[in-house]
């Protein structure tokens, strides 16, 4: 069985506690207007071109198999032009790239390749308490195999005498029985929520929020150990209305989360969109960082509603 991966982040301190190994798997039934990953968002390859390390060396236009790569009219700005439609993503451009103008999103793992990734950082982990986090895209994309994964990697850990600390980063936008199969196989989720109107998340995300939600009750009935996280944007989600909501629905689970973190809008993904050769939010929803003031207003009301949160 393989996995397709798009990233491998090292010494993160911002996915659950300790100094994490964080894996980033590739696919997302989900495509927020604000994604910061949006390499991660398709299931199969991407193919990412930046132009200003291109040197127009044309070399992948000659080994291009598919004659998809053109070399710009003299004078013409913007680099190598590639025909999507003729691309097969068979990712021969980003071998033969000298100056890794072109690169290619994803590449496959084995488990026992993704244990050997987490095994290099045990020293990190028996100091801070930390461990290897599953995020994405939406891990739980991966669909049944990942359940697999989680065992493999925490009984290679047993046998290499020491205690895995799994955290699932998930939206939960999952099969009801896929969630409740890593229930016990993983220590700690982070779960993202990003609007309780069902329309507004389905307008925002692409899909409504009910398996969300259905599902987070899932986990709390069953006593799992949580952080909510909720990417934090003044036009989408930053109002009161959506705060309060989303308060009262914590406040009516089985269990608390540990916290709320409140992470406040960025527009990383507008550069990565201009590699993929996509649009960032293309219907132009005005989007903006929230003020300090508008993050503690949030806060206060958590606390009125007994949740922890923080920003
Ligand atoms: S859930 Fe995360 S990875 Fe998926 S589209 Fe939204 S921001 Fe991107
Ligand atoms: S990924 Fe393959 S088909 Fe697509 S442009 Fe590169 S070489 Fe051509
Ligand atoms: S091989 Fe790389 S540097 Fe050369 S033209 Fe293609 S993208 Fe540019």
């Amino acid at each position: 069985m393989m996995y397709r991966i798009f990233d491998i982040k090292r010494y993160s301190i911002n996915d659950g506690p300790g100094i994490r190994i964080t894996f980033f798997f590739k696919g997302c039934p989900l495509s927020c207007l604000w994604c910061h990953n949006p390499e991660g968002i398709s299931r199969t390859q991407t193919r990412m071109y930046t132009p200003s390390k291109c040197i127009l060396c044309g070399a992948c236009v000659h080994f291009c198999p598919s004659g998809a790569l053109s070399v710009p009219r003299r004078g013409a700005s913007g680099g190598i032009r590639c025909d999507a439609s003729r691309c097969t993503l068979c990712g021969k451009c980003a071998e033969v790239c000298p100056t890794k103008a072109v690169e290619m999103a994803a590449r496959s793992y084995t488990a026992e390749q993704i244990y050997a990734e987490i095994a290099k950082e045990r020293p990190f982990f028996e100091s801070s308490g930390g461990g290897v986090t599953f995020s994405g895209g939406e891990p739980l994309y991966q669909g049944e195999p990942i359940i697999p994964l989680l065992d493999f990697i925490s009984e290679a850990a047993a046998r290499d005498g020491y205690t895995l600390h799994r955290t699932l980063d998930t939206t939960l936008f999952a099969p009801e029985s896929l969630v409740r199969e890593t229930l016990g196989r993983c220590e700690l989720y982070l779960v993202d929520l990003k609007h309780m109107d069902s329309a507004v998340h389905r307008r925002c995300c692409g899909v409504p929020n009910e398996p969300i939600l259905s599902n987070l009750r899932v986990l709390t009935e069953a006593g799992a150990d949580y952080i909510i996280r909720i990417p934090y944007i003044i036009g989408v989600n930053a109002d009161e209305a959506n705060v309060t909501a989303t308060a009262a629905f914590l406040s009516s689970l089985p269990r608390l989360p540990r916290y709320v973190e409140l992470l406040p809008y960025h527009d990383i993904g507008k550069s990565k969109h201009s590699r993929m050769g996509t649009v960032y939010n293309p219907d132009a929803v005005p989007m903006s960082a929230p003020s300090e003031a508008d993050l503690q207003a949030a806060v206060d009301i958590f606390a009125k509603y007994g949740v922890p949160s923080k920003f």
